[in-house]
């Protein structure tokens, strides 16, 4: 099906052809075609009816989506984004619907011109690949009045069949648990895109194209739903077969253990002690508070269905405004961990599906609550059977979901519970929101039977500055509710009940150290040299603008990790080049002149975007993820890599590739730069370094640095890969120490290799957050230590305590170890943390 779209001038002027627009990209029609126009007027007229899909903060450009799908970019001007926003004002927001003709963004046109190289405007459609443009105008232009192009495609997915060949017809049963959700609508997809073969999928008198994820979901399949399938073109026969093999595939029989599989580490404690996972570090006094498991009984049916459904709305509305101001708290706090999570429990409450689910069920004769529980449960069973351990926590955020709104539907009956001035907080699994809606001065610690190190409580507790052990079995839920506890976090235990010897030593060690911390505050600023005068830079792992000012305030020297998936997930379209480089230029300039190094895209694997629909995979650490994600989608990848090189100034950045695993990997993105620069009209290049995160990469460390800028060592994933240990599984998380001696001699190999071509390494994993780990690092001849950026004054204190002579050699006999617990009783004998 295919619609035509008429755009009209947003400006007064002259129409300019795109190939005489002064800028390679838009005329070589790399933003997509369109037309521009020489501005005459001062304010820009939308297009057309549409959503405002993105707008530049600074004001010079944005995309409408029009009804028909097309993305129409606007462009204001010739690097016009250097101006920072001054000459523009938008008179819209992202996500605002607006109508043909309404005005969008006020331009001083007078102070543009004197400041840009060109006012011209182009106007293209972004997502060009799917639509056609059918006209262009010519000459004088009216805003709002003349048309400026004809646009023909998009429509809804279900395009016509070839209509050649022969034609082949099946039947299919969906059967994944939940029907046709985004992940196995990708695995169809990707079984149709393998064929030449047009196939399509009808389903209740509708039909979709098979290999558009978003048709296919709007079908609405259930699972058991018996659908039908049609392909035409030569090989229509394997087509239709590999649609339905697909379509029968059930998703939910899984790979791997669920992510809720948890045991205590074994580990010799005192009888009573309670052994666990650390999750975020620090020792704890405090009582017991019990959150018990939220599961009100529920009616299961209800008369009036138009009823339940209002009452529904009405509670996904209550909690959608609740969390709405979270996040803006949490933005105006700078907690940008606890604003993350609370956007993907946003958008995880205006889940579509999620609500057309619980809809369905209540057409079917259901109470509302009943509804809801059912859809996020039935969304719950697919996300942890889909056998990626952090997708499988995304069932513990809609969990949180469905306590809140059934707390919404009861009128929160339960309450918030009665806290302590200083409380333990003891759950099977804590709920992020159940630890956030808590006040924090009265949150001493937490102890879960459940959770792992890398769950949203985990990474909130460590945010937060509050002792977290996690994975501790089951005995911390028969802890009575008011008892007393002492938690050492960081030694991975709690002790009930604790004697006043016990309670008293704890309380000198909790004030000495918070003394402690005031003096390495104090001294964060400076450089951080060991006593034998070697500096080693302490540098920040950061995702945004905000972490870069956290950095800074923390005294960090540059940015060690800049971890860009977070600009790419829980949302539904890639970002642009311009948003993309407007958030990394606002780092940039947040770091007053320090350098930064910025990450290109590290998803597939466990790290998801819904937009990219890539295949499920048998062993998704093993699969498509890091630079081979990139080189698989080189629009996306390119797309990136131009934001970046949109930076100024280019001798402050320094690009980090993730998942290198040869020379080879490295050489292609080199050349893809140089090309992308080329065509910018750049003659400076920004540094590039390999993140060194798989055995290979280490091994093969020399030919990396022979062609790499600097190397950076993710310890994370190249413990993982070293000790084939799956990162995200609690019951694995105590063996998972990156002080293994295997590590150490890669890290060993990995120096000896940059050092042969006078490159530096880093360290940019939670390894170099450790501050046991420090003198070690240090003695194995690491350069740079990127950390959290409020552990840079400690590990910066630490380094100033060292010489790294001494660290060379003690490093060296590390190397002779047989076991990380070995590597660590070794590194507190010689290194105390005191
Ligand atoms: C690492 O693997 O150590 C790393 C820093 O990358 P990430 O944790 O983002 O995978
Ligand atoms: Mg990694």
């Amino acid at each position: 099906m295919s619609a035509t779209l008429e755009l009209t001038a947003p400006f007064d002027g002259p129409a300019v052809a795109l190939n005489r627009v002064p800028d390679p990209v838009f005329a070589g029609l790399m933003m997509g075609d369109g037309l521009a126009i020489e501005p005459l007027s001062g304010t820009l007229l939308a297009p057309c009816d549409g959503e405002v899909a993105q707008l530049a903060r600074t004001g010079h450009a944005l995309t409408l989506r029009a009804a028909n799908g097309a993305e129409v970019l606007i462009h204001i001007g010739i690097d016009t984004v250097k101006l920072d926003g001054d000459g523009f004002r938008p008179l819209v927001r992202t996500g605002e619907r607006v109508r043909r003709g309404q005005p969008l963004i006020e331009v001083d046109l007078d102070a543009v011109a004197r400041r840009a190289p060109s006012l011209l405007t182009m106007v293209v459609i972004a997502n060009g690949e799917d639509y056609a443009v059918e006209h262009k105008a010519e000459g004088m232009l009216q805003a709002g009045r003349t048309p400026l192009l004809t646009l023909s495609g998009g429509g809804n997915g279900a395009e016509d069949l070839a209509d050649e060949g022969p034609q082949s017809r099946g039947q299919a049963t969906v059967r994944h648990a939940g029907g046709l959700h985004a992940r196995p609508a990708a695995l169809v997809q990707n079984a149709a895109r393998q064929y030449r073969a047009s196939v399509r999928v009808e389903f209740n008198g509708q039909a979709a194209n098979a290999r558009s994820v978003v048709a296919l979901m709007g079908l609405g399949v259930a699972e058991d739903d018996d659908v039908a399938v049609l392909a035409q073109g030569e090989d229509a026969a394997a087509a239709a077969a590999a649609v339905i093999a697909a379509l029968q595939t059930r998703t939910e029989s899984g790979h791997g253990a669920p992510a809720t599989v948890v045991s205590a580490p074994a580990r010799d404690l005192p009888a009573g002690w309670i052994g666990g996972v650390c999750a975020a570090p620090g020792l704890a006094i405090g009582q017991v508070v019990r959150l018990d498991a939220f599961e009100p009984a529920l009616p299961e049916f209800a008369v009036n269905a138009d009823e339940e459904r209002e009452q529904l709305r009405r509670a996904l509305a209550q909690v959608s405004s609740g969390i709405a101001t979270a996040i803006d708290d949490a933005l105006r706090r700078g907690q940008t961990s606890q604003s993350d999570i609370f956007s993907a429990h946003l958008a995880l409450v205006e889940d579509p599906e999620l609500q057309a689910a619980a809809e369905r069920d209540i057409a079917a004769g259901h109470g509302a609550g009943h509804a809801f529980r059912q859809a996020v449960r039935t969304q719950c069973r697919v996300l942890s059977g889909l056998g990626s351990p952090l997708l499988a926590e995304r069932a513990t955020d809609l969990k949180d979901i469905e306590r809140q709104v059934l707390q919404a539907l009861l009128g929160d009956a339960q309450g918030a519970p009665e806290l302590y001035p200083a409380s333990i907080l003891v759950a099977e699994d804590l709920a992020p929101s159940e630890l956030t809606r808590l006040p924090r001065e009265r949150v001493a610690g937490i102890l879960s039977a459940a959770g792992g190190a890398s769950g949203h409580v985990a990474i909130l507790a460590r945010a937060l500055g509050i002792p977290a052990l996690v994975a501790c079995g089951p005995q911390v839920l028969r802890l009575e509710a008011g008892s007393q506890l002492l938690l050492d976090a960081g030694q991975g235990w709690c002790q009930p009940e604790p004697d006043a010897d016990a309670l008293a030593t704890a309380r000198q060690q909790m004030s000495a150290l918070e003394q402690r911390r005031a003096a390495m505050r104090a001294d964060a600023d400076g450089a951080a040299v060991t006593l034998d005068g070697v500096r080693i830079e302490v540098a920040a792992n950061i995702a945004n603008e905000q972490d870069a000012r956290d950095a800074v305030l923390h005294g960090a020297d540059s940015v060690g990790l800049l971890r860009t998936e977070f600009l790419f997930i829980d949302r539904q379209h890639a970002p642009d080049r311009y948003e993309q480089a407007n958030a990394y230029q606002a780092v940039l300039d947040e770091l007053q002149g320090r350098a930064a190094i910025i990450r290109t895209l590290d998803v597939g694997g466990d790290k998801e975007v819904p937009y990219l629909t890539l295949p499920p995979e048998p062993n998704p650490a093993l699969g498509l993820r890091g630079i081979r994600t990139g080189f698989a989608h080189p629009e996306m990848l390119d797309e990136q890599l131009r934001a970046l090189l949109m930076l100024q100034p280019l001798s402050r950045l320094r690009i980090l590739v993730p998942m290198i695993a040869e020379v080879g990997e490295l050489r292609r993105l080199r050349r893809r730069i140089d090309e992308l620069a080329e065509e910018m009209g750049l003659s400076e290049r920004p540094q590039l370094g390999v993140m060194v995160e798989v055995p290979s990469a280490a091994l093969l460390a020399d030919q990396l640095a022979a062609e790499a800028d600097f190397l950076s060592i993710g310890t994370n994933d190249l413990t993982q890969y070293t000790l084939a240990m799956d990162r995200c599984n609690a019951s694995l998380a105590a063996s998972l120490d990156a002080l293994h001696p295997a590590l150490l001699r890669l890290i060993a190999q990995t120096v000896a290799g940059a050092s042969r071509h006078g490159k530096w390494v880093g360290v940019c994993g939670a390894l170099a957050s450790d501050p046991l780990a420090t003198p070690v690092l240090v003695g194995l001849g690491v350069a740079e230590l990127s950390v959290s950026p409020g552990l840079v004054p400690e590990i910066k204190a630490r380094v100033r305590t060292l010489e790294q002579q001494g660290c060379r050699q003690r490093a060296e006999a590390l190397l002779a170890l047989d076991a990380a617990a070995a590597v660590r009783a070794r590194a507190v004998e010689w290194w105390p943390l005191d």
